[in-house]
């Protein structure tokens, strides 16, 4: 089966019936298990109970740059024992839009990478233009899985010698990707993860739709492409890497 190792699944916790759909699609397609990333408190709640409803449903907790700044003390503990949350993600930098609040997403960054280290969880880096201060803030002391990673060789092969894996998403279908495809063959087939992060970033032939689970099998298959394997293959070897990156994601092989 395939996976998708990162898709926002909790604006829909309202609509039990899209859910179900978004769910049986991705079944269809093969994509047998899904793990639901956060990315503020308010995402918690919805993400573990959608993952108490579907077995093949994991989730991990975390508050992305774009929150840096804002009250989150307290947001975790109630969840990390939880065996549904496997990780916690997504954090990081996003220097994208500026870096007037560069210090209060260090500090965010911070608390959370710590908090993963004390629970022993993986963790899901969100890194967007601040590649050098997300190399200096990492360290060997957690590992993890660079989401939906677009970033320089360089930036790759220094999360490489830390053990980190590489989450191929839509972007890699994109026509102007020859760059990142080229990376991605570069990096080592264990070290590959693949990811949709619905409901952005659809692949192609999906563009400027919704994305979803499903869609993840366009990124699958233009992976085997670049690395040369067959796609039955490419599927046990990133099943096998899921489970190395995260070991509490029980999926039934
Ligand atoms: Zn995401």
């Amino acid at each position: 089966m395939f996976i998708d190792t990162h898709c926002h699944l909790t604006d829909r916790y309202a609509e039990p019936d899209t859910l179900d759909a978004i769910v049986n699609n991705a079944k269809n397609a093969g994509v047998g298990a899904l793990i639901c990333a956060c990315a503020q408190p308010s995402d918690f709640r919805p993400a573990i109970e959608i993952a108490k409803k579907y077995d093949n449903i994991f989730c991990t907790l975390g508050i992305h740059p774009e929150y840096a700044g804002k009250e989150i003390e307290n947001s975790f503990q109630d969840f990390l024992n939880n065996p549904k949350v496997v990780g916690i993600g997504e954090i990081g930098l996003d220097y994208h839009y500026g870096i007037e609040n560069k210090k209060q997403q260090i500090e965010l960054f911070k608390k959370q990478l710590l908090i993963a280290k004390t629970h022993n969880l993986p963790v899901a880096i969100h890194s967007r233009d601040a590649e050098e201060d997300t190399m200096a803030i990492l360290n060997d002391s957690v590992r993890g899985v660079m989401h939906c990673f677009t970033g320089s060789w360089e930036f790759a092969k220094t999360m490489l010698d830390r053990g980190f894996y590489f989450s191929a998403s839509g972007i890699l279908t994109f026509k102007n990707a020859n760059e990142l495809r080229e990376i991605f063959t570069k990096i080592p087939n264990d070290r590959v993860v693949i990811e949709t992060d619905s409901p952005y970033c659809a692949p192609v032939p999906y563009r400027g739709k919704e994305c979803e689970p499903a869609m993840v099998i366009e990124t699958a298959k233009i992976l085997s492409e670049i690395k040369n394997l067959q796609l039955d293959e490419l599927e046990s070897i990133l099943e096998s890497n899921t489970k190395n990156l995260y070991p509490k994601c029980h999926v039934k092989l």
